[in-house]
C-alpha cells in the first residue's frame, strides 16, 4: 500500500494569515486531508506527529537565535519546504528593522527591553537553508497554496506566474486605477497572483507579493510622483512588505540615475 504523504505547517515570526488561509480553503480541505496527512499544524491540533514530512509549509521570517535553529532542523525533517508568504519569502513588516536600530525600536516598544532578545535583522527562509519553492503575499493566496499542494502531490511543478499583477487586471477585464482615476500603483513591478485583488476595488497595489521577475522601477517611479506620491510615501510603500527584497530594497539606485 503507498504511504500517504505527509504534510507539516510551521510558524516563525509572523502574524499567522498565512496558515489561516489553508484552514480557508474550506471546500477542498477535506479532499485535501484524504490526499495528504496533516502530522503537524499546531494552529489547526494540539496532535504532533514527529517526522520526517513530505511538505512543509513555512510561515514567517527568521528574527530570533532560537528560529535561526529551528529552521535548519526542520529543514533536515522535510523533502520538500515551502515559505509560504511575504514574512517568509521577503522578510514580511518586521524586515522594516533591517534599516533601523532594533536597540531603539525595543527601547521605544517595551517597558522592560532588557528582557527582548532578537536578531537585528528579519531574514527569508531562504537566508538561512534551502527553499524549494515560495509563495507570495500578505497573506498568500489560498488558489496558488491549492495548486502547489496538488503540484507536488502529482510530482509536477507549482502552475505560479512570475508576471506583473497588471496582467492580472488586463485579465479579469479591471480598468486601471492609474490610468482611469490617478490612483498610484505598484501592479507594473509586483508579482501577479492574486488576482489584482486591489485595482478590482478601485485601490492601488501595495506591492505585498513582492517585486515580479526583473522589474522596471526606474519607469514607474515618475508615474508614482504624477499621481502624488513624494520620495517619503515612495520610500514607504517599497518598503512596506517586502523590505529585505532587493528588487525593491535597491529602488533607490534607480530614482538617483
Ligand atoms: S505574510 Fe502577512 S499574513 Fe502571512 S504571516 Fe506574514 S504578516 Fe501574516
Ligand atoms: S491598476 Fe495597477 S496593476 Fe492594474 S493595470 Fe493599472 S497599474 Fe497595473
Ligand atoms: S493588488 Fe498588490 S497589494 Fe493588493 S493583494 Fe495584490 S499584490 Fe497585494
Amino acid at each position: 500500500m503507498t504511504k500517504t504523504p505527509t504534510l507539516a505547517v510551521w510558524k516563525f515570526t509572523s502574524c499567522d494569515g498565512c496558515q489561516l488561509t489553508l484552514l480557508d480553503c474550506e471546500d477542498e480541505l477535506l479532499t485535501l486531508a484524504g490526499r495528504l496527512r496533516i502530522t503537524h499544524f499546531v494552529e489547526a491540533s494540539s496532535v504532533m506527529e514527529p517526522g520526517p514530512y513530505d511538505v512543509s509549509l513555512v510561515e514567517g521570517s527568521i528574527t530570533t537565535q532560537e528560529e535561526l535553529h529551528r529552521i535548519t532542523e526542520i529543514r533536515e525533517q522535510s523533502r520538500i519546504l515551502v515559505a509560504i508568504g511575504a514574512c517568509a519569502t521577503h522578510g514580511g513588516i518586521q524586515a522594516l528593522r533591517n534599516f533601523a536600530d532594533v536597540t531603539e525600536f525595543t527601547s521605544v516598544v517595551y517597558a522592560s527591553p532588557e528582557h527582548i532578545a532578537t536578531l537585528a535583522t528579519s531574514t527569508p527562509i531562504s537566508a538561512h537553508v534551502p527553499v524549494d519553492f515560495e509563495l507570495r503575499g500578505c497573506p498568500i493566496d489560498r488558489r496558488q497554496l491549492l495548486d502547489t499542494l496538488c503540484a507536488f502531490l502529482a510530482g509536477r511543478s507549482p502552475d505560479i506566474p512570475n508576471t506583473s499583477v497588471c496582467t492580472e487586471c488586463k485579465r479579469r477585464g479591471t480598468t486601471c486605477v492609474t490610468v482611469a482615476e490617478g490612483i498610484p500603483c505598484l501592479g507594473p513591478v509586483t508579482q501577479a497572483g492574486c488576482g489584482a485583488l486591489c485595482p478590482a476595488y478601485h485601490r492601488g497595489c501595495f506591492g505585498c507579493f513582492g517585486p515580479m521577475a526583473n522589474p522596471n522601477i526606474h519607469a514607474l517611479l515618475p508615474i508614482l510622483r504624477v499621481n502624488g506620491m513624494d520620495t517619503g510615501d515612495i520610500d514607504r510603500v517599497f518598503a512596506t512588505y517586502a523590505a529585505a527584497a532587493p528588487g525593491f530594497a535597491n529602488r533607490s539606485g534607480d530614482e538617483s540615475s
